[in-house]
């Protein structure tokens, strides 16, 4: 596949060469994330479980231990660029709101089962 050939040759990218390395990285982020209907509908389940549970906020630890799994994602599903989760293209970004925040929402899991509970 692409993509796997894609990611495997990463390495060999020169040093010298940034853009190169920029662009196929961009790519193999596309090529994962879910399509923007995906995420809508992600996005709207999400919410809707949110609300329905009486919107439950994780604790601030809680939030903090859950995001910086997501940034050493062991499933290499971290987006750094766009601080999101490729599984759902949910962000994880830290948000003042927190139903804009999937780590903050305490109804919404990892779906690889990484984060601590
Ligand atoms: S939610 Fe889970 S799979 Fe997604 S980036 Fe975070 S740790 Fe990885």
């Amino acid at each position: 596949m692409l993509r796997d050939e894609l990611k495997k040759n990463l390495s060999t990218i020169p040093a010298d060469q940034p853009e190169i390395r920029d662009h196929v990285e961009t790519i193999l982020a596309e090529t994962t994330s879910p399509t923007l209907p995906d995420k809508a509908r992600h996005y709207a389940a999400a919410v809707v479980r949110w609300c329905a549970a009486g919107c439950p906020v994780r604790s601030v630890e809680l939030q903090a231990a859950c995001r910086l799994t997501c940034q050493g994602c062991p499933s290499d599903q971290f987006d750094p660029r766009k601080e999101v989760c490729k599984v759902c293209g949910c962000s994880v970004k830290k948000s003042r709101f927190a139903i804009r925040d999937k780590v903050a929402m305490a109804t919404e899991v990892c779906h690889k089962g990484h984060w601590p509970k």
